[in-house]
């Protein structure tokens, strides 16, 4: 069995201020990102290099907050992060508070293994990306005039804002970091993960998107999963890791445990979000407890699949 699925973000949609074309415009980055890592697996290529290529399509496409189109710091400037894990040898790579660097998931992927370390930060991990071969772009490549209105919304404004919570009223809350989880034809998991994090952060905030366990998580006794969704409470309930430990020490499956984390447990929280998730058999479970989550999947023998809401 094989599998692969997809994210673009989750969050409160207003479907009202959503038009056909730009609907379409979203649907069709879904399948392509599907597609590319499918492409990957049915040539028994790995599950690694398939949610890379995959999250790098979803970097590159200006309408998703991660690479090319994240959201802005308050000093107006991108920070990223990103992760990625492989489930069968629990490797795994992750950087955060990163500039310039236009497939974040991929220098996460060189952390993993071309360092000794599993998370890199800030100039550090910029340093090592220049060592590595990283190109360092200008901040203009990554400038949407979206992205920078929302800022100039709520620059004045103490808190930090997910994207597209500020260009609406009532907000239209809608996470917008992208990820891939994926069953290789060698029945190997791997997850990846990658965000540009939450308009007007400051103090080099990082959410749950670089945290092993939190964002991001791969094991091929369990599971792969990817995370979209307030940051803070994803980090605090532990939310990949914990669907992982259901699985593997309660023995409950992968629905019985998304289910249990995503509707029961962070909805006590008040974590708001959704997540991604495959097992060692290709059951796929894509859970969210918001009004919606730009997701694509397809099992080994389905079509691609994409939904909104
Ligand atoms: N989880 C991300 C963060 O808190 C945001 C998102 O999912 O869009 O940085």
């Amino acid at each position: 069995m094989s599998g692969i699925a997809i994210h673009g973000g989750a969050g409160t949609l207003d479907r009202s201020a959503m038009t056909p074309e730009l609907e379409q415009q979203y649907l069709n980055a879904l399948s392509a990102a599907v597609s590319i890592g499918d492409q990957i697996i049915q040539k028994n290529g790995s599950a690694l290099d398939a949610v890379e290529a995959a999250v790098k399509y979803l970097e590159d496409f200006p309408l998703f907050n991660a690479g090319k189109g994240a959201v802005f710091t308050h000093d107006k400037t991108h920070e990223l992060d990103a992760s990625i894990m492989c489930g069968n040898t629990l490797k795994a790579g992750a950087i955060a508070g990163v500039s310039g660097i236009a497939n974040p998931v991929s220098l996460a992927k060189a952390v993993m293994e071309k360092s000794d370390h599993v998370l890199l930060c800030g100039i550090g991990a910029m340093k090592f990306a220049e060592f590595q071969g990283f190109e360092v772009l200008p901040e203009s490549y990554f400038h949407t005039d979206l992205r920078y209105n929302q800022l100039l919304q709520v620059i004045h404004e103490d808190g930090i804002f997910l994207d597209h919570s500020v260009h609406t009223d009532p907000p239209d809350k809608k996470f917008g970091t992208v990820g891939a989880v994926a069953l290789d034809k060698h029945g190997n998991l791997a997850a990846a993960t990658s965000t540009g994090g939450m308009t007007n952060k400051r103090w080099g905030r990082a959410g749950d998107s670089p945290i092993i366990g939190a964002g991001t998580y791969a094991n091929n006794n369990t599971c792969a999963i990817s995370c979209t969704g307030h940051g803070e409470f994803f980090i605090r309930a532990v939310v990949a890791y914990d669907i992982s430990c259901l699985m593997e020490y309660a023995g409950l499956t992968l629905e019985e445990a998304c289910q249990k984390v995503v509707n029961d447990k962070l909805v006590k929280f008040g974590g708001e979000g959704g997540l991604i998730a495959i097992d060692t058999k290709g059951n796929i479970c894509l859970p969210f407890n918001s009004t919606g989550m730009y997701r694509g999947w397809k099992s080994e023998s389905s079509e691609i699949f994409t939904a909104i809401y």
